[in-house]
């Protein structure tokens, strides 16, 4: 039966294939497939080996339960040893392999995603609650499987095929931005999870992978089955889940389409930014990790004007890098920029983009009340001053091989600026002194709190340029968490507050002759492209798979006739007459006229 799930769009296109459930806990868990007969038998005996191996200690824990333990203990591992010894869940699983060529991990997920679902429908209470059996099971054979190396097939040899039979999507409940960094070279061609708003962490990360992806869809992992067939309309923010042959044709059609344009779009690469009247445009990428230079530069980015670094410092299990390591993956960037800028922003951690555990354990951070109001971004940085100071050096000592910029997140208060000069002069101090390197540095605020916002001219006074994180603007601004689904309908960039706030910091940076640029997701929005030109702003910092689609409304733009436009909009406070709907009014008219 076909069914439609609905999400929020955060990544265009649309993907067609079959969904890959994956427990939020288990994302980490390796997808590729296998190649050639060998290989795909030595997925098989790793199988059998990770089951014999399970057998044996759960064998083992049992001889040693003491006699007069409950005698539940004992009845749970028996369902367990069942549960193993049970031929038809080793045969499922095997089927995965040689069926479909998963890697042995992934097939076992697979099929353990399966039989929890089945005995989640069952009316027997008792059985029901076997799921959590399943579960404590997958990991123990997951575990075994991880001591039997998959040295035949492993993505790191050569044994593997990027593309299976059939393309695959992924479904998971939830997926943490970190997690999802792992898939941004994956066999996965598109994305559904059940939370997320728009610009939660998660949805930025998919939109960098320029791969279909909805958000928020509540449901979908509840009404999506292992293996089913799904569209994945990327655009409208609709999941398709087993489509009859005629919608599928319709979407095949649509994605060609989209292909096409973008190949189209592809030949504006090497053009520059230039409006119809002559105005030049900075058009910069975000990215999150150094490798993604490389997709910045091929679609035409003149630098970068957002390194989120966070993402190094996710998932260490306690160990944070040093600064060695920081300046590394710095110098990595600066490497594949090739002269162009690099706008480096000190590590923004807290709210949807937490440390680990063991790391907030050990900085005894863990009880955050309010992540998104608490110690983030620079806040963090600066209660953690020997943190702060590392990432400071490493900074620095990059900047003495190309053009960095420093780029500081969530600044609020006329204080934090004070607090950041005595850190930079420390950090330049200490790295002379024992004769290290470092170059010339031109240190930036972000402005995503309307104080700063309010303020903004004190900081474009302070610093050399501003950035505008919209995403947070906007959630700061509306009092709307940008990562939580239930309020996204609220969570407007139209709002006319946010506007008017963007628009009197882009002038207040211009009154001081401070350059300023916009890196948040509107930066790389089609849709307020004219809008932001005509507030004045000449830099935008998206994701690089944006810049070509933005650099076309850039080409067909005229910044002259746009003024008028926005006098409108930021005046428009009527409920139905919103900035959005005026600003499309106006424009058909300047159509029509032109
Ligand atoms: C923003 O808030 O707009 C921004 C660019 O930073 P991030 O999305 O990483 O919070
Ligand atoms: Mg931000």
């Amino acid at each position: 039966m076909t069914i439609q799930v609905f999400g929020l769009p955060v990544s265009q296109g649309i993907a067609i294939g079959r969904a890959v459930l994956v427990a939020s806990s288990r994302v980490d868990v390796a997808h590729y497939y296998v190649e050639g007969e060998q290989a795909l038998q030595f997925e098989i005996e790793r199988l059998q080996r990770a089951r014999s191996q399970v057998i044996a200690e759960l064998s083992s824990l049992q001889a040693d339960i003491p006699k007069d333990a409950p005698p539940e203990l004992w009845a749970l591992m028996d369902v367990h040893l069942m549960l193993l010894n049970d031929e038809s869940l080793i045969a499922a699983t095997q089927e995965w392999v040689t069926e479909r060529s998963y890697n042995a991990e992934w097939a076992l997920s697979a099929q353990l995603e399966v039989m929890a679902r089945q005995f989640d429908e069952m009316d027997d209470e008792y059985l029901r609650e076997r799921r959590a059996d399943i579960e404590q099971l997958t990991e123990r054979m997951l575990k075994a499987l991880n001591g039997h190396a998959a040295q035949a097939a492993h993505p790191s040899n050569g044994h593997v095929i990027e593309q299976g039979d059939d393309p695959v999507v992924l479904v998971a409940s939830d997926i943490a931005p970190a997690d999802m960094l792992q898939f941004k070279h994956s066999i996965f061609t598109g994305f559904v999870t059940d939370v997320g708003g728009r610009t939660s962490h998660t949805a930025i990360v998919a939109r960098s992978m320029a791969i279909p992806a909805v958000v928020g869809a509540r449901e979908a992992s509840r009404l999506i089955r292992q293996d089913d067939w799904v569209v994945i309309d990327g655009d409208a923010g609709v999941v398709i889940v087993n489509p009859s042959p005629i919608i599928l044709d319709e979407y095949r059609f649509k994605r060609r389409e989209i292909e096409l344009e973008r190949a189209r779009l592809d030949r504006l690469r090497h053009k520059p930014a230039v409006t119809l009247d002559g105005i030049a445009i900075d058009l910069l990428a975000n990215i999150e990790q150094p490798s993604d230079v490389q997709h910045a530069v091929h679609a035409g980015a003149m630098g970068v004007g957002l390194f989120r670094t966070e993402f190094l410092f996710m998932h260490r299990n306690g160990h944070l890098p040093d600064e060695e390591e920081q300046y590394t993956h710095y110098l990595q960037a600066i490497e594949g920029l090739d002269g162009q800028p690099l706008t480096i922003r000190t590590i923004d951690i807290g709210a949807d983009k937490p440390l680990d555990r063991m790391t907030t354990h050990e900085l005894r951070h863990e009880h955050i009340l309010n992540p998104a109001m608490g110690l983030r971004a620079i806040r963090w940085s600066l209660s953690e001053p020997s943190m702060f100071q590392t990432q400071l050096r490493a900074v620095l000592r990059a900047s003495a091989h190309g053009q960095v910029r420093l780029l500081l997140p969530m600044l609020a208060q006329i204080a934090e600026i004070r607090a950041i000069r005595q850190q930079l002069m420390v950090a330049k101090k200490e790295l002379t002194q024992s004769g290290i390197a470092f170059g010339e540095i031109e240190v930036g605020a972000m402005i995503e709190v309307p104080a700063a916002a309010l303020m903004a001219s004190t900081f474009a006074r302070d610093f050399d340029f501003i950035s505008i994180g919209t995403n947070d603007l906007i959630q700061y601004t509306l009092a709307i968490d940008r990562a939580d689904e239930q309020v996204s309908h609220l969570y407007d960039p139209w709002h006319p507050a946010v506007l008017r706030l963007i628009h009197q910091t882009i002038a207040a940076a211009k009154t001081v002759g401070c350059p300023v640029s916009v890196c948040g997701e509107m930066a790389g929005d089609v849709a307020f492209t004219e809008l932001l030109l005509a507030m004045g702003l000449r830099s935008f910092s998206m994701h690089p798979s944006q810049i070509a689609e933005v650099k076309q409304i850039i080409l067909r733009s005229d910044v002259r006739r746009l003024g008028a436009v926005l006098d409108r909009v930021l005046l428009s406070d009527h409920p139905e007459q919103t900035a959005r709907t005026v600003f499309d009014a106006v424009r058909t008219l300047q159509g029509a006229a032109a």
